[in-house]
């Protein structure tokens, strides 16, 4: 599954059909939920009573029927999601809060499937044909998404984000390129001092994105409360706020993307912990850092690359791989301050790169034991990553926003960040 995205051009008119299909789109997954909470458990309410239940409010809200059906039956499926999720997580025991569903208010996108839309047959526009007014958009962008057959897309989504709005295409096509096999295989330690540490001794260097910006961003958050509220100057001073994040985590994405693309193109085997950062970024003291270091997304573009390029990426816990000795393996306990691991057996080695060479080697281990290709454990890795969990913490509206609206699409269109403008 591939996603192409585009930033649309309109007209002010336009915008404003789009504001109300991303409106109508909460308020149809809102009822839903409505409806799921007041019904009893005798109900026995599902998807299809959900689906059910979005063409009763068809027939009952004229601006829900102005909405093309499969974009109702789209919205009323993102209730089902956080629903199922709920259930899922109470069936799991998951530990802590099991999340309920809860009421939207911050919704910013819409999502079409198969019709409701026509791409121009030249051009790079789409027409939204139903009767919430949109009408035609420019596509900019250099896609061309053209070139796929418009039966292999499946999904439409309007998104809207702090400079604009965006069209993303999701396009049913096997994402694979071949890459020569190298032979190398690597263990990456994930750490804040360097952005990863790999067994070969590199460290890569940590760029703090957010850090180096902050001073402008937190310049832009004051502005903010200096203006009086409910007036124009407020909303201008938010949206430049919510730019400047946007901003930073564009930059975040690209440098994991490319970070990502380089170590899976010269290694035919990744291996990396298996961090649960939701866990971390509880330690206050820690928090900004460990989220501005993106391992999450990090890690989810190394499984994404590892798919595409057929190669091996994979998790492994990470009790111990900071205390072990490489060499003989016996157990050297130090504390987080102790940068350096130094081993009776005459073993000296910087803390990072003995914590990468024990992972990549728990990695070999698990491999020979289990036999397995990694490709299942990326894929279910990569369903959690998509619930954007652990990044719930982000300073700033926008990326907040970003990661809850992230665990609002539905399946097919949870790979959007990892493919976005992947060549
Ligand atoms: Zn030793």
């Amino acid at each position: 599954m591939l996603v192409i995205e585009y930033k649309t051009k309109g007209n002010q008119a336009q915008y404003q059909a789009i504001e109300e299909a991303i409106k109508t789109t909460q308020f149809i997954r809102n009822k839903c939920l409505k409806y799921w909470i007041d019904s009893s458990r005798e109900d026995n309410i599902n998807n299809a009573a959900i689906s059910r239940y979005s063409t009763v409010l068809r027939a009952d809200f004229p601006f829900v029927a102005a909405l093309n059906s499969m974009a109702v039956q789209a919205a009323a499926e993102r209730a089902w999601l956080a629903i199922s999720r709920f259930y899922d997580n109470c069936k799991n025991k998951k530990s802590g809060k099991k999340g309920y569903p809860r009421f939207q208010h911050d919704n910013r996108s819409v999502e079409y499937k198969t019709s409701g839309w026509a791409l121009h047959p030249t051009k790079r526009r789409i027409r939204f044909t139903d009767k919430k007014g949109i009408g035609e958009v420019k596509l900019l962008g250099t896609w061309d998404i053209h070139t796929y057959p418009v039966k292999s897309i499946k999904r439409v989504r309007i998104v809207r984000r702090a400079d604009g709005y965006y069209v993303q295409f999701c396009v049913d096509v096997e994402c694979k390129e071949t890459v020569p096999f190298t032979g190398q295989e690597i263990g990456l330690d994930m750490g804040l001092e360097h952005f990863y540490t790999d067994s070969n001794g590199h460290h890569e260097p940590n760029p703090r994105f957010l850090r180096k910006a902050e001073k402008q961003v937190k310049h832009c958050q004051r502005k903010i409360y200096k203006k009086q509220k409910g007036k124009n100057g407020r909303k201008k001073a938010r949206n430049r706020y919510a730019r400047k994040h946007l901003k930073i985590s564009r930059q975040r994405t690209e440098h994991a993307k490319s970070r990502a693309r380089h170590v899976m193109q010269s290694n035919d085997l990744c291996v990396y912990e298996n961090l649960q950062v939701k866990n971390m970024v509880r330690n206050h003291h820690l928090a900004k850092s460990i989220n501005d270091a993106g391992w999450r997304q990090f890690r989810s573009y190394l499984e994404y690359f590892a798919q595409k390029y057929g190669k091996v990426a994979l998790a492994v816990e990470p009790h111990y791989t900071s205390q072990q000795c490489p060499d003989c393996g016996t157990m050297v306990k130090k504390s987080l301050s102790t940068r350096t691991h130094t081993c009776k057996c005459g073993c000296v080695l910087q803390r990072d790169y003995a914590a990468a060479i024990n992972i990549l080697q728990k990695g070999k281990e698990k491999i020979a034991t289990s036999g397995h290709g990694g490709s299942k454990v990326s894929s279910k890795k990569k369903s959690r990553n998509a619930r954007g969990v652990g990044t719930a913490t982000l300073s700033g509206v926008t990326l907040t926003e970003q990661v809850l609206t992230m665990s609002l699409e539905s399946p097919c269109m949870r790979d959007r960040r990892v493919s976005n403008g992947i060549s």
